[in-house]
């Protein structure tokens, strides 16, 4: 038998989610954004999940080529644009839209010798202040753009800062007004957190991420509550049981120490995997169905689980470390991060299993 771990990928959780965005948003059309190797679920397996997209968005020029060597033909955004005047011949070339977010990469396409124009989406910034041009340059930005023989369609675009907050988005809703008035553009503003939240911003060319994988963009709420389904179930299995006497411990720096007796069980999953080593003791985990918690410190390649109150649990038994009945939102809740982080965080060498 092999190493239990994997990650276990279904296919129609991603057609369901995406049915999700379109009854939240339906009139946007939705650029599925497969950025991060598809948050971690693996980039071509989630475009064909996502097919049903009216386009995608990535990071990765090369996963951008990847898309389109496997027959997407849509729109394909790369959302921090190009990066030297090599990239902008290859967005020319397989016909990918390319972000423009500073006035250097203006300069650049202005420059560059190109076959054929690239659609542009000129990103604004409203307030993120991390990528964007700032209010005083948009209008010069536009210009250029607008007369540059190198760009053929164009589209304003921003990100929220805290959409997934009680400050909303309005402050930079104000600003994004202020910033395109006058430029009777299509726009692109929401992301997952504003797609569920404020529907009417998803209006344009929405930017769907985690929602499309299951998992929520707010601190307060599960995808599941949000009714999505986790693409992604990150699953292994008891490989050795320890029976701690009172005040034994386990694992490095004996970070958890047994007042009473009990039961652990080993499972295959450590931070090389992609768990995260700051799970504390208590982190929610299922085992064979039932939710336990872990104990001690989270090693390379294990973890512990308490089975003092699953009897029935042995080796072999199979365990959720997240995914169906365990929400990736509650482990990375405990752990002090977001569900984003974990899903991109797994690690290569854990086999993806498609189920569907
Ligand atoms: C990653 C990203 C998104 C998707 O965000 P989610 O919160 O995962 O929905 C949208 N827009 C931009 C610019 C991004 O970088």
């Amino acid at each position: 038998m092999s190493r239990p771990l994997r990650a276990l990928v279904r296919r129609t959780a991603f057609r369901h989610n995406l049915e999700m965005a379109r009854r939240a948003a339906p009139h946007a059309r939705l650029l599925a954004v497969v950025k991060a190797n598809a948050y971690g679920h693996g980039l071509l397996r989630a475009a064909e999940g996502l097919a049903g997209a009216d386009g995608f968005a990535v990071l990765e020029l090369d996963a951008a080529v990847r898309l389109r060597d496997h027959g997407h033909a849509g729109p394909i955004v790369l959302l921090e644009g190009c990066f030297d005047p090599s990239e902008l011949r290859v967005c020319s070339e397989l016909r990918l839209t390319a972000a423009v977010h500073n006035l250097e990469q203006v300069a650049m396409l202005e420059q560059a010798r190109l076959a054929a124009p690239i659609d542009v989406f000129l990103k604004l910034n409203t307030g993120m202040n991390r990528l964007g041009v700032p209010p005083a340059q948009v209008a010069v930005a536009h210009a250029r753009l607008r007369s540059c023989a190198n760009v053929g369609s164009l589209t304003l675009m921003t990100h929220f800062a805290t959409a997934d907050d009680a400050r909303g988005v309005q402050w930079q809703l104000d600003a994004f007004t202020r910033m395109t008035a006058g430029l009777d553009l299509p726009v692109s503003m929401a992301n997952s957190a504003v797609l569920l939240r404020y529907p009417q911003l998803a209006r344009g060319w929405a930017r769907p991420g985690i929602m499309l994988y299951g998992a929520s963009p707010f601190p307060d709420r599960t995808g599941i509550e949000l009714g999505l389904e986790p693409a992604m179930t990150l699953e292994s299995g008891v490989i050795a049981i320890q029976e701690l006497e009172p005040g034994d411990s386990v694992g490095y720096s004996a970070a958890f120490t047994a007042g009473e007796r009990v039961r652990v069980g080993v499972v295959a999953c450590g931070y090389a995997d992609g768990y995260p080593r700051h799970a504390p003791t208590g982190t929610p985990v299922l085992v064979a169905g039932r939710r336990t918690r872990i104990v001690g410190r989270v090693s390379m390649d294990m973890l512990c689980v308490d089975l003092t109150h699953l009897p029935q649990a042995g080796l072999a038994t199979p365990v959720v470390l997240w995914g169906e009945g365990l929400p990736v939102d509650e482990v990375a809740s405990a752990a002090g991060t977001i569900g984003y982080e974990l899903l991109c965080a797994v690690a290569s060498r854990v086999p993806i299993v498609d189920l569907d």
